[in-house]
Order: C-alpha cells, then structure tokens, then sequence
C-alpha cells in the first residue's frame, strides 16, 4: 500500500492513525534522503525495527528471568537471557544487564553500583567531550555525586604530535591529589582511541573503582576497530544505538563481583518493568554485530572517517586532534572562517541536506549553544554502503555549502547532489519501491 521508503509491514496498521503515519513517512524520506553523519545515528536492520514494534511491548516483566514480580513470564526469560548470553558472548564478559532505556540511564546504574553519594568521581570534561552524566551542573549526577574533570592537551601546531589527546598526566595529578572514588572513562566527542588500561593503572594506584562509558565506540569495540575496556574496567556501559547498530538502549557489562550491584542499580534502583520488546531488538542486534560482515563494518566505519577527515582538511578545515582513529571527525572551524559559528555551520548544512551537529571544541571562546566546531560521524552513513569515495564527495560539499552559505541557490544544488548520493545508498534498499 504504501511507498514510503522503510515500507514499513505495519503501515497498514498505522493506517488508523494518518497524522502519525504521515510524520513516520515524512521522517523516512528524511533519513533516506539526506546525509546522515551525526555521530552518535545508525540505520538498524530492519530485523531490529520489527522486534521493536512487537507484541514484547504489551509485557510486564519487573525483575530479572527466575526472578519476576508478574506471572506470564516463561517466553520473556527467554529473550532477556539470549539476550543476556548474545551480549556477554559478544563481549567477553562475565555479566551483563540489557534493561537500561539509554546510555544514561546505564551509567546512573552504574555510579549507584560502584560508589555512595557524595563520592568523588573523576571524568572528562564537558567541554573537552565528555558526557552530560559526566557531572554537568545540568545532570543529576552532579547533584549526588562530586566531579572533578581532566581534559585533553593543548593543540601544538605540530602535525606530527598535534596534541588534544586525554592527558594522562592530568589524569594521574587529580587522581592523587583528589582520591576519586570512581574514575570515568569515556567520550561523547573525541575521535580518537580511548586506551583504557592507563586508565586502570591510575585508579588502582589510587584505590579508585574504574567504569569505562563505551557509549560512542561499543559497535567498533565489537568489531575489534577499537580495543576493549572489557576485563580492564569494573563496569562497561554503553548504548545500543550508536556504532552497535542497535535499537534505542543501553546495556552494562561488568565483571562477577559487581553482577549484583549492577543489577540491583538498574531494578528496583531506578525503574520498573523493562522494554522487552527494546531487549528483544538489542539480542537481535548483538547476534548481528557477532557476524564477520560487522567486523568489515567496524574498519570500514574508522577508513571512512579518515577519508572524511582528509577531504574536511582539504578544504581548510582544522581537524581537533589532527585526525581521527574512530567513527568521530571533529572540526575546528575558526581557521576556516573565523566568522563561522557551529550553530550556522550546522544550520547551513541542514538546508544543505547534510545533517550533523555543532560541538565545543576544547578551549572553545564560544558558548555551548553557538560552538566553534562541528561533530561528523560515518557509522549511519557506511551502513548504506557508501565508501571513502563517497567521503571525499561528502567533504567537498561541505567545504562548498560552508563557503557559499549566503548563497541559497548554491546550497539547493548541494542539496540535489547530496539527494542523488543517497538515492544511490538507500538505507533500507530492499523495500526500494515497494
Ligand atoms: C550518548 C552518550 C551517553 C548517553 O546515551 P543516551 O542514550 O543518549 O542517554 C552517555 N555517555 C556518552 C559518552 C555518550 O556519548
């Protein structure tokens, strides 16, 4: 019946609810027909999205599989424990809890199993990439507990050694000086390697507990692009939803010893009955980031950022760190034009069909709102198959659309092109027409 592009089974069923239906086809048309490249997005299969609209949703299961509150259960244990056992398998690990809603919610979970309120926790800045549950005076986590951050180095000039990398100095300084009970690691914005076995040294040093976030490169962990904080940390959280190809969650890993803790944190620490319908969509996930196909993925993800960060850099864009060892380009945008705002970059490249998002970058004279930066991001795009040949067409028009901004007939024919790009990379190609 219908012919929108995901042609979604259960259009039909929407049907009775045409305002919503319209915005779910408007919102497909969108994805499929703009460039993708916030960092933290992803196409998942369609396999993901149908597990997500099952009847999982109509199930109450507070509580863990043998341990429920409600009857009715039998079938439900089975998906969380696949779930459960397609994870660890995934990963390595000795325990893992699938319940989390989103990453956020997995490292409240987390802080709540490894330290007490009023603890110190050291982590990433905000404005050298860390998280808002990294101790933002926004978040809670800066209400219960104490933060004290480290950042990346200064920039050097030097393109051999171009600095803003996590400086392990400062790490080890505050480490000593202010006893954390907890050390984060972990970035919402850094598009480089996160080594977390540094990390592990400082905080045994210390008697700190460690909790590596894995938000960002969890699907490249599992595709082994990026190496594994699994068995080095104490707990491991992450989202589902952003290199892992998943649907919308979180999950956490941990070792043995903090399995209760953990489990405790998330029910009844923090919620009621979990999504299964979510945990029945991660399983799915989980066995697909299991096949050798997510592991050519994975590099495939890293080669496209680097093409990506050499044709931003071609056009006279300062890339932070000087280049990118993840799925993460992040640019500097004041020596490309020192006029230029993220907000605007971001904004002109929206009515340029390409969608991304302005960043902070480290020392950044603007405010959080405006930015000197943009974030890129290829996980979504090299789902769709596109290459580094198609990142360097991406990288030239956005050096195009940034420097003809004023000009709206300039940036409608990038939209054209960037319109023919994706046609030729649909994300759901399989239901192309139907
Ligand atoms: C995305 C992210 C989160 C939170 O994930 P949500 O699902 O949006 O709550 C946590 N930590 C880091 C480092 C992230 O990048």
């Amino acid at each position: 019946m219908s012919s929108a592009p995901h042609a979604s089974p259960f259009d039909d069923w929407l049907a009775q609810d045409p305002e919503i239906l319209g915005l779910i086809e408007r919102e497909a048309e969108r994805q499929s027909t703009t460039l993708q490249l916030i960092a933290s997005e992803n196409f998942t299969s369609q396999a993901v999205m149908a597990a997500t609209g099952s009847v999982l949703t109509n199930k109450y299961a507070e509580g863990y599989p043998g341990r429920r509150y409600y009857g009715g259960n039998e079938v439900i244990d089975q998906v969380e424990d696949l779930a459960r056992q397609r994870l660890m398998a995934l990963f390595g690990a000795e325990h893992a809890n699938v319940q989390p809603p989103s990453g956020s919610n997995a490292n409240l979970a987390a802080y709540q199993a490894l330290i007490k309120p009023g603890d110190t926790v050291l982590a990433m800045r905000l404005d050298h990439g860390g998280h808002l549950t990294h101790g933002s005076p926004a978040s809670i986590t800066s209400k219960i507990w104490r933060f004290v951050s480290y950042g990346v180095s200064p920039a050097t000039g030097d393109p051999d050694a171009p600095g803003e990398t996590i400086d392990f100095d400062q790490v080890a300084d505050l480490a000593r000086s202010e006893r954390p009970a907890l050390i984060v690691a972990g970035s919402t914005a850094y598009a480089r390697t996160i080594d977390p076995v540094p990390f592990r040294q400082i905080a045994d040093e210390v008697g700190a507990r460690f909790l590596f976030d894995a938000a960002h490169p969890a699907g490249l962990i599992a595709g082994g692009a990026h190496p594994s904080p699994v068995g080095v940390a104490d707990v491991v959280t992450f989202t589902t939803h952003k290199t892992l190809r998943g649907p919308r969650g979180g999950a956490i890993l941990s070792s043995a010893e903090f399995a209760k803790a953990v489990d405790s944190a998330i029910f009844p620490g923090l919620q009621g009955g979990p999504m299964e319908n979510a945990i029945a969509a991660k399983a799915v996930a989980f066995a697909e980031a299991a096949r050798p196909e997510f592991s050519s993925y994975a590099a495939q993800v890293v080669a496209n950022a680097k093409a990506l960060a050499t044709a931003v850099a071609a056009e006279g864009i300062r890339l932070v760190s000087g280049g990118t060892d993840n799925h993460q380009v992040l640019c500097d945008l004041q020596a490309f034009d020192a006029d230029l705002t993220g907000k605007e970059a971001q904004e002109v490249l929206d009515a340029a069909g390409i969608t991304c998002n302005r960043n902070t970058i480290p020392d950044d004279p603007r405010s959080p709102f405006v930015t000197s930066g943009l974030r890129l991001g290829t996980a979504a795009m090299t789902t769709t198959g596109m290459g580094e040949t198609q990142m360097a067409v991406v990288g030239a028009l956005i050096g195009r659309s940034l420097r003809q901004r004023n000009d709206e007939a300039a940036l409608a024919a990038v939209r054209a092109e960037v319109a023919e790009l994706c046609a030729a990379f649909p994300p759901y190609p399989s239901s192309a027409g139907a």
